[in-house]
């Protein structure tokens, strides 16, 4: 274990918005772990990056041909969860707490939910009930998988998924 993996997260990490983060060590490898405890809507990272046009196993999805990579930013770390408790907003680029978070709890976000194709899809095994097994992206997703997820997706690939 590194110095790096227990020290508070860089001030100088221009995507960190909160004082309550930091990257550690987790159960599916490094991730971003709360410090104290987060209320519902906290804007916690900051969508800040160099911006792609193909996916990468490193960038989030913010429009049709536009990929965000996080390079040494916080946010290359946070993992998946079918079940997550954050959410990428893309109008305000900033990654936010769906409900109260504890401290010492992961960060997750579902990545089918900015994702139309997955550039590098895995399996996933979080026992939610809606979990597809392989998270693919979102044009992968059966409606039974999407509903649940439905209000988390992001709104323009959400018409894409109605409209294909
Ligand atoms: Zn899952």
């Amino acid at each position: 274990m590194s110095n790096d993996q227990l020290s508070p997260s860089s001030t100088l990490d221009k995507s960190v918005l909160s004082a309550k983060i930091r990257r550690g060590p987790g159960r599916h490898g490094i991730g971003i772990f709360a410090t104290a405890d987060i209320n519902t809507g906290e804007a916690l990272l900051r969508l800040v990056g160099t911006l792609l046009t193909q996916p990468t196993r490193y960038t989030i999805q913010i429009a049709e041909h536009e990929h965000i990579d996080a390079g040494n930013n916080l946010w290359a770390v946070i993992n998946h969860a079918c079940a997550p408790n954050c959410v990428v907003d893309v109008q305000q680029r900033v990654i936010r707490a769906i409900c109260p978070i504890m401290a010492g709890d992961e960060l997750t976000f579902n990545y089918a939910t900015t994702e139309w194709e997955m550039a590098t899809p895995f399996d996933c095994t979080c026992q939610a009930a809606h979990c597809p097994g392989r998270i693919m992206g979102l044009r992968h997703l059966t409606m039974a998988q999407l509903i649940p997820i439905q209000s988390l997706v992001v709104p323009y690939l959400l018409d894409k998924y109605f409209a294909q």
